[in-house]
């Protein structure tokens, strides 16, 4: 998702109280209770695009902070304009490159990771660069708590058995995998839909997901 040349997105970004500013990003880990003003759950989402699961996430428990990662000021514009309709105290933006992840996070500082229709980087030489790479995968491990737990939705079937393979050279295992997430009544309990989410399963695509652990 890249909204380009919106003009002034930058500036509403760089000017935003609900994001975290790029100046003080790296003197983030270890103070996210402190930037939050209590001792609640950190819970992030990698890739938000703009914003619709992580703010009706973070209006629905409100007893948990969360962080919202959106790589593109163009795209975080978009979350920052439902903020302005609808203040939430739990939540908060970084305007990011997710590669430096775990020099915003320090060791142990999240709870749960989510990661949601992830670009899906189809050649072979930018695997790297995909979300639920190995490579990403060792930066979660830094960040989050050792009960901690992320969850990954796609409609992007080689992207999600891809993301499989990924998971036992880095010591994840998988608490629960499905192919067809709307068809599956437990793990559908609570589920939020996202953007994509909602525009793929309208078009009757099968929604895969996975939550892990290590
Ligand atoms: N999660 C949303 C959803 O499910 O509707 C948006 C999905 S969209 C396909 C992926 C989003 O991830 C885009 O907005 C993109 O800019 C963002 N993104 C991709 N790579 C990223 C990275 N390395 N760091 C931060 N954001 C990234």
């Amino acid at each position: 998702m890249r909204l380009k040349n919106i003009t002034g997105s930058r500036e509403v970004v760089a000017g935003s109280p609900y994001v975290v500013q790029e100046s003080i990003q790296q003197s983030c880990p270890g103070t996210w209770k402190k930037i939050f003003g209590n001792d609640n759950p950190v819970f992030i989402e990698i890739g938000m695009g703009k914003g619709k699961f992580i703010h009706t996430m973070a209006k629905e428990h409100s007893d948990t902070n969360f962080v919202g990662i959106e790589k593109y000021s163009s795209v975080l514009l978009r979350a920052i304009q439902k903020m302005e309709q609808e203040e939430l105290p739990n939540l908060r933006f970084l305007r990011m490159d997710a590669e430096n992840i775990d020099k915003v996070f320090g060791p142990g500082e999240v709870d749960r990771i989510y990661l949601n229709f992830s670009d899906p980087w189809p050649k072979d030489r930018h695997a790297k660069r995909r979300l639920p790479s190995r490579e990403f995968l060792a930066r979660y491990d830094r960040i989050l708590k050792p009960e901690g737990r992320l969850e990954f939705k796609t409609d992007n079937r080689k992207l999600f058995d891809f993301a499989v393979e990924e998971l036992e050279p880095g010591g994840w295992r998988a608490e629960a995998v499905t192919y067809d997430l709307h068809g599956d009544e437990r793990l559908m309990e609570g589920n939020i839909m996202t953007e994509y989410e909602e525009k793929f399963s309208a078009m009757g695509n099968p929604i895969c997901k996975y939550i892990i652990y290590r």
